[in-house]
């Protein structure tokens, strides 16, 4: 196994459980990937230097199944999911009841409760459905009216549902979760999702950082019999020792780069051609107190949306598409120190904030980001004592699965995350029988569900070793 992000881990454990004896090689000095928690600013402050927010992971099925508790993870869920944060509204907040979110909505709450509620009803079967790759649904009554209403934009689902601001605000922050123009089809299945499982199962933290996910599961692995060696980055696969299966939780360009010539030259240039989509600029700060946001309300949730309007935020990730860094862009915040105080000496806080930008973008972000946590909260400037920059070069930097900054491996569209991942029907095998791929620019696609590692894993198993 290379790499031991939630994939390479998720993949992992499905091997060993099967009794076979697998090795875990990881680049970084630390397991985790994108699950890692540092002091990335001043002594005590700690930081999720990546993912803090998991929903994906508490609706995974696999995940779900290791019973993650029984290795340490507790999961925190602030008293709201999210808060989107107006210029002159109150926040619109999505609560974990759909009721207490829809009365929030004015006339538009009778339309998200009949846009959401069947979801919600039953999400579990249709999660098992979409995180997966395109096959059969075991529920297809559900994924087919998922899909109706999935495949369509962001805009037009707001336009065909809601009537106000607040709603279409709403359904605008959580479509961006696609990293997609909010005009393009299958912007608006992101947006349903991310709702639906804020409803369903809450959108958690873990206390002390996303790193106790990481250790839990790698704690489940050891008790395996697995074995794991950080410090140890795979550059070509005479790196490799003798296995009967290698699984890659890598990006398509560096795997190409680790196997190079076994593969053939049409399958290398697929993996050079995978489509990367914008990056992410972020900041992390040590704050002398919570955020003083003008609306009080936002301080029960884990995460804030700072974009304002539809019209607003739909501009700043179109203007990311076309290549620009947007002056006012749509901010996604989390606040976990509010929660979990194990993250930040006695009375202070930690947050943590991410702007879209184009692929590879060079322009500082940290000022723009800052003015709009300012505009819902003024005065938060006077509490930073001290803050840590990740642009999308440091961020490749930091963990090269992230190839320009792009933090999901890859485009998130529909044509690119089902059908047509390395230009293969068959998701997560190679050319080079044994190696398979199972990192997040697979289907399922990015997120800390652990689900590419474990279907990559699953399907190992099956071909080459007959369990
Ligand atoms: C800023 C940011 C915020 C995010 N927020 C969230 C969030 O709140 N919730 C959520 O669900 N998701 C979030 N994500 C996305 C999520 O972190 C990723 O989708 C997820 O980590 C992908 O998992 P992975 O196992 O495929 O790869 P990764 O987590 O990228 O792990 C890959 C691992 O492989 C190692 N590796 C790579 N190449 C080699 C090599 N050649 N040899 C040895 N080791 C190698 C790397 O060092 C790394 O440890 C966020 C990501 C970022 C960057």
């Amino acid at each position: 196994m290379v790499g031991s992000g939630p994939n390479g881990l998720a993949a992992a454990i499905t091997i060993a459980r099967e009794r076979r004896s697998v090795l875990l090689l990881e680049a970084g000095e630390t397991i985790g990937g994108g699950i890692r928690t540092k002091e990335l600013t001043l002594p005590g402050f700690r930081h999720d230097v990546c993912a803090a927010i998991h929903p994906l992971a508490l609706a995974s099925p696999f995940f779900r199944s290791l019973e993650l508790d029984r290795f340490g993870v507790e999961w925190i869920h602030p008293p709201v999911p999210l808060a989107h944060p107006l210029d002159n509204d109150s926040a619109v907040l999505l609560e974990r009841s759909i009721e207490d979110t829809a009365s929030g909505l004015g006339r538009d709450g009778e339309a998200y409760r009949r846009l959401l509620g069947p979801f919600v009803q039953h999400w579990e079967g249709l999660v098992g459905d979409l995180l997966k790759p395109l096959g059969l649904p075991k529920h297809p009554f559900m994924a087919l009216r998922f899909s109706l209403k999935g495949l369509l934009s962001a805009r037009l689902l707001a336009d065909r549902w809601f009537q106000d601001t607040r709603a279409r605000a709403l359904f605008a922050g959580n479509s961006c979760h696609s990293i997609l123009p909010l005009e393009d089809m299958s912007s608006g299945a992101f947006g349903i999702m991310i709702s639906m499982v804020g409803h369903a199962v809450g959108w958690p933290l873990a206390k002390g950082g996303s790193q106790a996910l990481a250790e839990a599961l790698a704690s489940y692995f050891l008790s395996l019999g697995g074995n794991i060696a950080v410090n140890t980055p795979v550059a070509s696969i005479k790196d490799l020792p003798k296995a009967r299966v290698v699984l890659f939780d890598v990006s398509p360009r560096n795997l190409d780069q680790i196997v190079g010539e076994r593969f053939p030259v049409s399958y290398r240039e697929r993996l050079q051609g995978h489509r990367h989509g914008p990056g992410a600029f972020k900041v992390d700060w040590a704050l002398d107190g919570p955020i003083p946001w003008k609306d009080p309300a936002c301080l029960k949730a884990g995460t804030v949306h700072c974009g304002g309007i539809f019209e607003e935020i739909a501009d700043s990730e179109r203007q990311v598409w076309q290549g620009g860094a947007p002056e006012r862009p749509f901010v996604l915040l989390s606040q976990p120190s509010i929660f979990d105080p194990s993250r930040a000496p006695g009375g202070m806080h930690t947050a943590w904030a991410y702007c879209h930008v184009p692929n590879g973008c060079d322009v500082d972000m940290t000022n723009a980001i800052e003015e709009q946590v300012e505009r819902f909260a003024p005065g938060f400037r006077k509490l930073i004592k001290a803050k840590h920059i990740m642009s999308p070069a440091r961020m490749e930097e930091y963990n090269p699965n992230y190839i320009g900054g792009d933090i999901v491996g890859g485009v998130q569209s529909f044509r690119e995350l089902f059908i047509r991942p390395l230009g293969r029907w068959q998701a997560y095998s190679t050319p080079v029988k044994g190696y398979y791929v199972c990192s997040a620019s697979m289907p399922p696609g990015g997120g800390v569900h652990g689900m590419c590692g474990h279907l990559a894993a699953k399907k190992a198993l099956k071909e080459m070793l007959g369990s």
